[in-house]
């Protein structure tokens, strides 16, 4: 993030999947491909590209920026869908849905952008998941809202300390493209060596 006026929509899934992730794609500037990420670039470079059109009675505008005065947040939609006068954002991702929730965030926090934008209520969005060809609706509920707007909190509170999140490993780092730079596990064991150090030398009366 080359500063802290807004937090990009992108930033909130990835600090949802992992605090050490998003600081190192938007403090550190790192980021590295893997099957996942090339598949989803490509699925969102045929997709970010500017113009609309209709499906049936529904009006379909894609790659629109999205932004909030009062949240603080800008990115770019997928596709925007207009229907009866009811706006619904849709986020197109690799693969099908899996185990984490960061992909409703984001949903979410295009939401709380098109809301402002529009003046209207929304009340679901949709992942559209290209493997498995399902789109999935996203209530947009009170809870996941309240989530989004803590997460846009969280993200400039960290932004702002400079503190670096500790790399902890889980089962998310399994399809981490940053698990050969981040080495949660080597780390886990070094974080291990200095506290048995720490403990050793303190019940040894060592000072310094
Ligand atoms: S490898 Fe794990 S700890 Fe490291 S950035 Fe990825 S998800 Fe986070």
């Amino acid at each position: 993030m080359q500063n802290t006026d807004y937090v990009p929509i992108a930033a909130l899934n990835q600090y949802s999947y992992c605090p050490h992730r998003f600081w190192r794609m938007f403090c550190a500037g790192e980021f590295v491909d893997n099957q996942y990420t090339i598949e989803g670039t490509t699925l969102h470079d045929c997709i970010h590209t500017l113009g609309e059109g209709n499906r049936e009675d529904v009006w379909q505008v894609r790659a629109v920026w999205l932004k909030s005065e009062k949240y603080k947040l800008i990115g770019k939609s997928d596709l925007i869908e207009a229907e009866n006068g009811e706006f619904f954002p849709v986020e197109y991702k690799r693969g099908k849905k899996g185990k984490w929730d960061n992909d409703e965030l984001q949903v979410c926090a295009q939401t709380l952008c098109l809301e402002e934008m529009t003046g209207k209520t929304i009340n679901t969005g949709y992942i559209y998941y290209a493997e498995s060809h399902q789109r999935q609706p996203v209530e947009i509920s009170t809870d996941l809202r309240n989530q989004a707007i803590a997460t846009i909190s969280d993200v400039l509170k960290l932004w702002e300390s400079g503190i670096v999140p500790l790399a902890i490993y889980s089962p998310r780092c399994r399809g981490c493209s940053l698990f050969s730079q981040c080495l949660p596990l080597a780390n886990e064991r070094v974080n291990k060596y200095r506290e048995e150090v720490c403990s050793h030398r303190l019940c040894h009366g060592y000072t310094d």
